[in-house]
């Protein structure tokens, strides 16, 4: 998608900092980290949300999910990290490539989400 910033990170038309690239998936740093290790996954193919996969996404998807473990340990998180999908308006989600955010470090997070 010629407007898609993801795209154009897969392209190659805007750096990032590479985690993992195959086939199929990206891994690159967050360009704001939350945490001492944040990275996202992303499918190269050009998937708006997670609320419009298809049935043709759901092998990437598994594959991506089945990745995130290796990755965050050799990235520094080796007891577990948190996945977070921000998904449309009400997952305030900002850019619309789907992606999955790989957050950790050596030590546990903050708790889930803070109650208003
Ligand atoms: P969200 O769509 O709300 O899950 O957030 C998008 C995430 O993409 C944010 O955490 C941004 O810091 C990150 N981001 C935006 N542009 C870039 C970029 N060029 N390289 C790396 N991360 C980025
Ligand atoms: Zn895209």
């Amino acid at each position: 998608m010629t407007d898609c910033i993801f795209c154009k990170i897969v392209e190659g038309k805007i750096p990032s900092r590479k985690v993992y690239e195959d086939d199929d998936m990206l891994a690159f740093h967050d360009i704001n980290p939350l945490a001492p290790v944040h990275f996202m996954i992303i499918p190269k193919k050009h998937v708006d949300s997670l609320a419009k996969v298809g049935p043709d996404d759901v092998q990437v998807l598994g594959k991506m999910m089945a990745k995130a473990g290796q990755l965050a340990r050799e990235q520094g998180s080796p007891d577990g990290f948190r996945t977070i999908v921000n998904t449309g308006r009400i997952g305030r989600q900002d850019v619309y490539h789907l992606h999955i955010h790989i957050i950790g470090g050596a030590n546990p997070l903050p708790r889930m989400i803070a109650k208003e």
